[in-house]
């Protein structure tokens, strides 16, 4: 009777909305309701699979708990999640607006080119001489599309080396092996640091790039605190007639609030995520220039043809239905870019990278290249006695996520001696100055800890397996989490309100 009369209850509230229980903070999934009738498809996440809601309950509450400080992520807005977990899951549209091969894409068309728009307007880029591809699934499709599109199997591209903070999709490829797909389908040969400085060594680019003639070099980092020189770069391009790819994806949010030079201006084409410094949605864009690219000596205009090989590039030649909802996502993002608020935003994660790297300094850790420019520090942890895989762990187990980064002259990339850290997402969780130099009290106990452990310990599992079975250190990582955990939850998350 007790049964049948919940029942009559919970099936017309469920149906309105998913129930949630909240016992002392603690989320519990509802019980699962029963149904006879046909799929309807309409039950929550936690009524129709406890398990996985569970898991994202964990993973939501480890966010919160957490210090985030992995320089390529962030957390994106709820009006963004919005439209990503939405309808436009379900809609196929392979092709573009206008001229896609499936019917009912009225309202998709608007939202690409809605997307399209935003995009060049985020980037003050005239539709006369700039389209942009929103399709691409992510950063790496974007690129690998771009290089599909421009390039013959085997041409020859530059970029900078993976262990020097470039990406795997710049070409890398070990001693041994080709691992990315780049270097397998085309001829790659990286560009480096200069050891002594950690900056871009520009010079021995210009004099390889001359030997070797790629027909692409990329100018785009994933672990490198400074600024890129792109004029260099457009020149040296221009003199052997290669194409110049700017991939931004980490600093595309710098970009879009003016914070440092645009790369557009000096480039023929552009890649970019969209969720790192940006903020959006997870996915990819490619920007491509239109119109003149250059005049002969007679006068003659040669114009771009890029916009036709991306286009294609993406779609038919790589991917198939794009992910509409994930397009959405990436259009709201970027409105939110537009705004006063993000310029603020941007103004702040440069200010709170600042006072880290003033922080460490003063704490005598050394940092490559001696500071930062952008949104990211990298600190060599070699001078101190330690390396970035112990750090990592470490500060893992007391909920601050960072990770460990090769520096100039590593041998190793099990265990590098450089930790990457990013301001983008705790700004985003309204982090100051202030916050910051208390993130990096508590780093500085992580690394004593650390190096405590290794002066005791071998191998690095030796020292993992310490970590966890020593009663002294595992009361000193206990203690130390409290404490993040404490500092931590109170601040604001982006995203979901139910925490
Ligand atoms: C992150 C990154 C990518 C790849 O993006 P994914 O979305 O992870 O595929 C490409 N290039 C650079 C420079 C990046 O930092």
């Amino acid at each position: 009777m007790l049964a049948f009369a919940l029942k009559q209850i919970a099936r017309p509230l469920c149906q309105r909305a998913p129930v949630y229980l909240s016992v002392r903070g603690q989320h519990v999934a509802s019980p699962a309701v029963e149904d006879d009738g046909p799929w309807t498809g309409n039950d929550s996440l936690a009524q129709d699979d406890p398990e996985m809601w569970d898991l994202l309950q964990k993973e939501k509450d480890r966010q919160c708990r957490g210090l985030e400080l992995i320089a390529s992520e962030n957390f994106c807005s709820r009006a963004a999640l919005e439209a990503q977990g939405s309808c436009l899951n379900n809609k196929y549209s392979e092709g573009y607006p206008g001229k896609r091969y499936y019917g009912g894409a009225e309202v998709v068309d608007q939202i690409e080119l809605l997307c399209q728009k935003r995009a060049l307007e985020t980037f003050d880029l005239d539709p006369a001489l700039w389209g942009v591809n929103v399709q691409p699934y992510s950063g790496s499709p974007a690129n690998f599309a771009t290089y599909t599109a421009v390039l013959n199997p085997h041409d020859r591209i530059m970029g900078l080396d993976l262990p020097d903070g470039g990406h795997l999709t710049h070409g890398y490829m070990s001693e041994v092996k080709r691992i990315s797909a780049t270097s397998i389908y085309f001829e790659s040969m990286p560009y480096k640091l200069n050891p002594a400085t950690g900056l871009i060594d520009y010079d021995q680019l210009e004099m390889t790039a001359k030997l070797f003639r790629p027909k692409l070099i990329i100018a785009g980092t994933s672990a490198y605190a400074r600024l890129i020189d792109y004029t260099r770069i457009r020149k040296l391009c221009t003199d052997i007639k290669a194409y110049m790819l700017s991939d931004m994806a980490h600093i595309s949010g710098l970009v879009a609030a003016k914070a440092i030079p645009s790369p557009f201006q000096h480039s023929d084409l552009v890649t970019t995520t969209t969720h790192k410094s940006l903020r959006g949605a997870r996915a990819g864009l490619i920007f491509f220039r239109k119109g003149v690219r250059s005049v002969d000596k007679k006068g003659k205009q040669i114009m771009y043809d890029l916009e036709d090989k991306i286009n294609f590039s993406v779609f038919p030649s790589l991917q198939g239905g794009p992910h509409n909802h994930a397009i959405a996502g990436v259009a709201v993002a970027l409105k939110q870019a537009q705004s006063p608020m993000f310029k603020e935003y941007i103004a702040q994660v440069l200010k709170n990278t600042k006072a880290m790297a003033t922080a460490l300094l003063s704490k005598d850790y050394t940092l490559v290249s001696g500071g930062t420019d952008n949104h990211l520090v990298l600190v060599d942890l070699r001078p101190k006695g330690l390396d970035g895989a112990r750090a990592e762990r470490v500060l893992e187990l007391v909920s601050i996520t960072a990770n460990k980064n090769t520096c100039p002259g590593d041998k190793s990339a099990l265990t590098p001696g450089g930790l990457r850290l990013g301001a983008p997402a705790l700004t985003s969780r309204q982090f100051k100055e202030a916050d910051f130099l208390q993130v990096v009290e508590f780093m500085d106990e992580g690394f004593h800890i650390a190096f405590d452990v290794k002066k005791k310990t071998g191998k690095l599992q030796d020292f993992k397996d310490f970590l966890l079975q020593d009663p002294e250190t595992v009361a000193r990582i206990a203690n130390l989490r409290k404490r993040v955990e404490a500092f931590a939850r109170p601040f604001p998350m982006p995203g979901f309100l139910d925490r």
